[in-house]
């Protein structure tokens, strides 16, 4: 085996056309298959026992192991008819910008090479898109726990600032003020983690009461703020979501800006998952406020197509997030040539990351192929399917739809009008439901808990899918639904699309 750099042209070429009729196959051939279907127990077995061999082996050996071990037991997502979670099927010009990015492997630290502006472009795109001056910077990060975390980071660094606390220097030891983060009951998880990380504790996260629809409530947050700040607290940021996870759930961003600008607090909004629909007409209102936040974090790999990983900060006063984080050793000072070879100030002043990969040749390609019509043509896709899944279970005596219905998620249950209701039976039921489905193999759906019950859920980020694969999804928990509630037994695997 030699290194790649010593493969001959040929040698290239040929792999490379193996790759692609693999890569072909895989794409084509997805739709006649289950949805999902775990690795064999045995398969498992080996994975985790097997050893790394001391010899290297030829390239065609690993891809036919590639082609028996690893293609054939996909998640599912990229399926029409896979539904979990908010896994989208990757843009197609996305998957071949991986191999050409990895082709040019450049550390994306900073330098006067054309992925930096690349990612400049990608910011300044998206940053545009959601309303943000041109003083606004951001990055591409692995997705939206990165993002939050870099952004909670500056929110902190000027929070503490503000009171004269240099929290670089210092970190929080020794400082007085109990330092809080406040985020709606239905805020993703990974704020908690990022203030357990940087320092704050899971104590100090604050739930902010929601309303029926699962919003957080302005004037409880106000309330909240305006106690905790005479109890003499630092507040670090509020995090608001354009789409929560659960629900597409949409935050007042305009009342709760309100808030936060009275009340002197930095505003984050998670939109990883709802944020590009800001570009729809029928959101528009209700997403535009996110342009009002101090920080936002949107994730290019849910609803945008680009292959994981691609999560973007975006920092309106861009300087803030340089304040937070610069930090040049001297082997890397910059002489100020933007022309030169140090180019543009480094995006590693502006992060946690130093060598970064080059993530920006994905996403440019995927917002340069759809074009903005094209995201609203796509997100328009996903939504109208949505309401027609809602409607169709809407119509059924046998389910319950969870109201509202937010952006392109659906949550529902089964809950037939002869079934016991006592305790947790609906749940116990419908968790029964989820397993048969999605071992099923013919549509894929996840779970949730929403006001303390279990519900299914369905999140359509999937071009690929069709009014007859939504259908379908229908028919299958229906009849996961008489299965579960012990009428007769599961269907073989099946999964070919008709
Ligand atoms: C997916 C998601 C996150 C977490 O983002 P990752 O990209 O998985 O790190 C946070 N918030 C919302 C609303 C999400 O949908």
């Amino acid at each position: 085996m030699t290194p790649a750099s010593a493969w001959p042209a040929d040698e290239v070429r040929r792999v490379g056309h193996r790759v692609v009729d693999t890569i072909a196959e895989y794409l084509t051939s997805l739709p006649d298959g289950p949805v999902f279907r775990p690795v064999p127990p045995a398969s498992a077995e080996r994975w985790q026992s097997d050893t790394l061999p001391a010899e290297g082996v030829s390239v065609d050996v690993l891809l036919d192991a590639l082609a028996r071990d690893v293609l054939p037991f996909p998640f599912g997502n990229g399926h029409p008819r896979f539904y979990g979670w908010v896994n989208s099927p990757p843009a197609p010009i996305g998957i071949f910008a991986e191999a050409i990015a990895a082709a040019m492997n450049p550390s994306v630290a900073g330098g006067n090479h054309a992925a930096v502006y690349v990612e400049r472009q990608v910011v300044r795109w998206i940053a545009t898109m959601v309303g943000y001056p041109p003083s606004a910077m951001g990055l591409l990060v692995s997705g939206t726990s990165t993002a939050a975390l870099t952004a909670l980071a500056v929110a902190r660094h000027a929070a503490c600032g503000r009171r004269g606390w240099d929290v670089r220097a210092r970190g929080l030891q020794g400082l007085e003020q109990r330092l809080l983060l406040y985020k709606g009951a239905e805020g993703h998880a990974c704020h908690q983690k990022a203030a357990e990380v940087l320092g704050l504790g899971s104590a100090a996260v604050r739930n902010v009461p929601s309303d029926d629809a699962l919003r957080i409530d302005p004037g409880a947050l106000d309330a909240m703020l305006e106690a905790d700040l005479s109890a003499g607290h630092l507040p670090v940021a509020v995090v608001a979501t354009a789409g929560t996870v659960n629900t597409g759930a949409i935050d007042p961003l305009a009342a709760i800006a309100d808030v936060c600008e009275r009340r002197g607090v930095w505003l984050h909004v998670d939109g990883a998952y709802g944020g590009p629909a800001v570009v729809l007409e029928e959101c528009r209102d209700l997403i535009a406020p996110l342009a009002r936040a101090d920080s936002v974090a949107i994730d290019p790999h849910k609803w945008m197509y680009a292959p994981v990983d691609a999560g973007l900060v975006l920092v309106r006063g861009g300087e803030a997030m340089r304040d937070a984080f610069s930090l040049v050793p001297p082997y890397l000072r910059t002489d100020g040539d933007v022309h030169g070879v140090q180019g543009l100030p480094w995006f590693s002043e502006y992060g946690i990351e130093q060598t970064r990969p080059f993530r920006a040749l994905k996403v440019w390609l995927t917002l340069r192929a759809f074009g903005r019509d094209g995201f609203r043509a796509l997100f328009a896709h996903d939504v109208a399917l949505a309401r027609h899944l809602a409607a169709r279970l809407r119509a059924r005596p046998d389910f319950e739809v969870w109201e509202p219905q937010g952006l392109s998620i659906v949550c529902f249950r089964y809950l037939p009008p002869d079934a016991d209701c006592a305790g947790g039976a609906v749940d116990d039921l419908n968790r029964a439901v989820l397993s048969e489905v999605q071992l099923g193999g013919t549509a894929f759906v996840s779970s949730t808990t929403l006001a303390g019950r279990f519900w299914l859920r369905a999140c359509i980020v999937n071009p690929l899918a069709a009014e007859q694969d939504i259908d379908a999804l229908v028919d299958a928990v229906a009849a996961a639904g008489r299965v579960a509630a012990g009428a007769r037994p599961r269907a073989p695997l099946g999964g070919r699309r008709d």
